[in-house]
């Protein structure tokens, strides 16, 4: 297994994640969690039905954010255990995690036999 290749190919996908998720909203410093925020506003006289969009857009935004952060801390946290002796071993039987499923998914914790979902 090459640690750099897959360090790599998990930096790559962390910054696709980070761009995606900057277009969509910003990191709240308190909480460290993301937040969708809503679009500029064009003009400071909207009507209802631009209202309307932009809230929808919001929910949408939102949404987005719920599924791309689990998807980053996971990136995140392989990224952390990338250097530790267990990386690469299934979590719950500790054997090492078959090639194609890490280069497929560099953040498994789990070999194929015990996918979580
Ligand atoms: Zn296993």
């Amino acid at each position: 297994m090459d640690k750099k290749k897959i360090k790599e190919k998990l930096e790559q996908e962390r910054d696709v994640l980070l761009e995606q998720m900057k277009d969509m909203g910003k990191l709240n410093a308190e909480t460290n969690e993301w937040e969708a925020t809503p679009e500029e506003l064009d003009s400071p006289e909207s009507d209802e039905n631009d209202k309307a969009d932009r809230f929808e857009d919001f929910e949408a935004r939102s949404s987005m954010m719920r599924t791309l952060e689990p998807r980053l801390n996971n990136i995140l946290k392989a990224l952390k255990g990338l250097n530790r002796e267990s990386f690469g071993k299934c979590e719950v039987c500790k054997k090492d995690i078959e090639n194609a499923r890490l280069e497929a998914n560099p953040a498994a914790q789990t070999c194929k036999n015990h996918l979580e979902n």
